[in-house]
């Protein structure tokens, strides 16, 4: 199971923190699979059953796989990336396979979080042109779905741009019963991103993020990250004459004194 191995440890951890807006969905999200996996005696006591699976819909690059690993490392889960379209795709002929072998694996080390990226390449809906492999694939993920509900200590939670796409069979109660929208960030939501990717920059001191957030409409997170990562990157330009790169050293008075100048990048 290359990609679909449990990846906390191997790599930072996240946290709420580095999560820019999204305050309402956070909260959301973590009722709906953080509590459950944490406590399943509360649901149990309560009588009331966890989501098996929760479906993430929104444009790319607002944050539904930062969500998704962020929730497995503050549940201390596991967590299991599948990408939809390499299951299809690299797996192919092997997929159902492969979707078994990574929902028995997520079983085995519960608590886990399968994350399930462009669902809509493995669930198309089936009335269309798909081919016996694709409505095998489907019945595979819904059966597996289906052989969860035992087991409460696994949640898929699934992600997609294109919601209206996906099998509505997946949307049955027991199944992806959850929806949750994550939009395009509005100004606040975008200064809140702009900071938490700016954070340890050393930034100019006329640097004004609530100006960036003003006039950076329409970029999503993924697009302020870039913006904050090339305003660096130009820095480190403007410093590249100066240095002596086969000297192989960085004059470490002048890394003192570098300044980022967010606002050249707009200009
Ligand atoms: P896709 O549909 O393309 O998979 P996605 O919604 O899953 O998109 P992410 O992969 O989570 O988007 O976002 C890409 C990167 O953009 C993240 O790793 C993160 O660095 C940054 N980013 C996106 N949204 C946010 C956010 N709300 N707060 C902070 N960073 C964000």
């Amino acid at each position: 199971g290359q990609k679909a191995s449990a990846t906390s440890g191997a790599r930072n951890p996240v946290s709420y923190e580095d999560i820019g807006g999204l305050k309402p969905q956070l909260q959301r999200i973590r009722e709906m699979i953080e509590l459950p996996l944490r406590h399943p005696e509360l649901f149990e006591r309560l009588g009331i059953d966890a989501p098996k699976g929760v479906l993430m819909r929104g444009p790319p690059g607002c944050g539904k796989t930062l969500i998704a690993r962020t929730i497995a490392d503050e549940a201390e889960a596991n967590f299991f990336a599948v990408s939809g379209p390499e299951v299809i795709h690299k797996f192919y002929g092997e997929s159902e396979a492969h979707l078994r072998k990574i929902f028995e694996e997520a079983s085995a080390k519960g608590p886990s979080i399968i994350f399930l990226d462009e669902i809509d390449a493995i669930a198309p809906r089936r009335e269309g042109t798909l081919g016996e492999v694709e409505k095998r694939v489907v019945a595979q993920l819904l059966a597996l779905m289906d052989g969860l509900s035992q087991r409460r200590n696994v949640i898929v939670i699934a992600a997609t741009n294109l919601p209206n796409m996906i099998d509505p069979a997946l949307r049955r109660p027991g199944r992806f019963d959850r929806e949750i929208e994550i939009p395009i960030p509005d100004r606040d939501g975008r200064l809140e991103i702009l900071e938490i990717h700016s954070r340890g920059m050393p930034l100019a001191e006329d640097v004004s993020m609530r100006h960036l957030a003003d006039v950076t409409h329409g970029f999503v997170g993924a697009d302020l990250q870039g913006l904050c990562r090339e305003a660096a990157m130009l820095c480190l330009r403007r410093l590249m004459p100066e240095l002596d790169l086969t000297l192989g050293t960085v004059p470490y008075e002048r890394l003192a004194t570098l300044e980022i100048r967010m606002g050249d990048f707009l200009a």
